[in-house]
């Protein structure tokens, strides 16, 4: 008994004439994913992704794999079934093989059938019958409830071949990672960065990250955190570049020349600045933060307004709209939370004003931005940036020598 993953199409089904070009790109990330544990089909037909093992050793392996896959953005829901011939027979035997362990703990249950081959010689409420059937006489203690089982068993007749599975689960929603550009994602090290660049990837575009820090006021381990918080990001997109600037000239200058006040909107502003030219040089279209709304004093709509105003580049802010709890909800079902939460400095938190500014005024802001040379300490920043490739995968050396 063969043991396949059906992984079935969200919202590009609803895509017109450029639905080919969606499903080539989740076809190749199902690709990816499956080279890495083994030798696979991986196929699509019906607004369904196939992926089938094709030797013992992927046998072995495809439940590893369905763990993966199940982050791939663009599937509605995924699941694990069993593989028999379309015939009544095998698919009871298979039911019947197939289906204790995936019903264990189980005190009731329900059978449906779903025919998509409507040349199948029984309907679908036969098919189910003679499936809770066979599960009864193979697990006599199982009751069946239609209302509310434990578990529902599906029995899928399609093109091929016919599919059983106890259930599927929800899929990582969204649309495939790529198919809507590529945006620059500032990346600090906090709850809220990673939550907006895992919400942006979800809905298509490609994310690299920028990372400032200000050594020596922030450390080592903070650069650390953030490249594993680009690693965990790496799991719904396969490669993160994350380019590191180093702010520390640029915030002694404003601490020692500005009114404190404003250190941190005029901070921010030379990020911004050069967000755009790192963007610009990766070909990408949009910046990402992770701000909210009211957040802290930085993120007032008085403050962002200030802040944008330095950006040539839109400013996509997906956390905008939603309270700390929330994206502390996603952050935790993402798997960032953890490394988020360990304290390290971050370059916003040093050389902190003790009375920021909560409705700054352009123009006052702008004074004080006077009084810095803009041009050549961002120029000196930026000669010094630097990145790191962050891949979902190591690879081993060999085979890094031979590609
Ligand atoms: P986070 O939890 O993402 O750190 P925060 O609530 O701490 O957010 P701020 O520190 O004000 O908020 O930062 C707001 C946004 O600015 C962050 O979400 C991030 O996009 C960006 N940002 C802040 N600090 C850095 C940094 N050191 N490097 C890159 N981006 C940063
Ligand atoms: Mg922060």
């Amino acid at each position: 008994m063969k043991e396949v993953i059906l992984c079935k199409y969200g919202e590009i089904i609803l895509k017109g004439a450029n639905k080919a070009s969606f499903e080539s790109k989740l076809l190749k990330e199902v690709k990816r994913r499956a080279a890495r544990y083994g030798n696979f089909s991986v196929r699509y037909m019906q607004s369904t992704v196939y992926v089938e093992p094709l030797d013992e050793a992927a046998e072995f392996s495809v439940r590893e794999l369905y763990g993966t896959v199940k982050h791939v953005f663009g599937f509605a829901a995924v699941c694990l079934a069993a593989v028999c011939e379309k015939e009544i027979g095998a698919i009871c035997r298979t039911a019947a093989e197939y289906l204790p362990e995936k019903l264990r703990g189980a005190v009731a249950f329900r059978a449906e059938a779903k025919r998509s081959d409507k040349r199948f010689p029984m309907t679908s409420p036969e098919v189910a019958a003679e499936v809770g059937g066979a599960i009864l006489d193979a697990m006599p203690d199982l009751k069946v409830d239609l209302d509310h089982p434990d578990v529902t068993v599906r029995v899928e007749i399609r093109d091929k071949y016919a599919y059983i599975h106890a259930g599927q689960e929800p899929g990582a929603g969204g649309i495939p990672v790529g198919t809507g550009g590529r945006g620059l994602l500032l990346l600090s090290g906090g709850i809220d960065s990673p939550v907006a660049g895992y919400m942006m990837m979800k809905r298509g575009l490609f994310v690299d990250a920028v990372h400032f820090e200000s050594f020596p006021y922030t450390s080592e381990l903070a650069r650390d955190k953030v490249l594993k918080l680009a690693k965990l990001l790496t799991e719904y997109c396969g490669m993160v570049r994350v380019h590191v600037v180093s702010l520390t000239e640029i915030q002694e200058a404003i601490s020692s020349t500005c009114d404190e006040p404003y250190f941190t909107i005029l901070l921010r502003r030379f990020m911004m600045r050069l967000a755009c030219r790192i963007a610009a040089e990766n070909e990408a279209d949009v910046l990402i933060t992770g701000e909210s709304l009211g957040q802290v004093a930085s993120q007032t709509m008085k403050a962002m307004c200030a802040t944008e105003d330095a950006s040539t580049l839109p400013i996509f802010r997906p956390c905008i709209g939603l309270d700390k709890d929330e994206i502390v909800r996603i952050s935790r079902a993402i798997g960032t939370y953890e490394t988020s939460i360990l304290p390290y400095e971050d370059c916003c938190t040093v050389f902190t004003p003790r009375h920021p500014k909560t409705k700054p005024e352009l123009d006052r802001v702008l004074a004080e931005e006077k009084k810095l040379d803009v041009a050549s300490l961002e120029d000196a920043a930026f000669a010094k940036r630097y990145h790191v490739d962050v891949r979902q995968y190591e690879y081993k050396k060999e085979q890094n020598n031979a590609e």
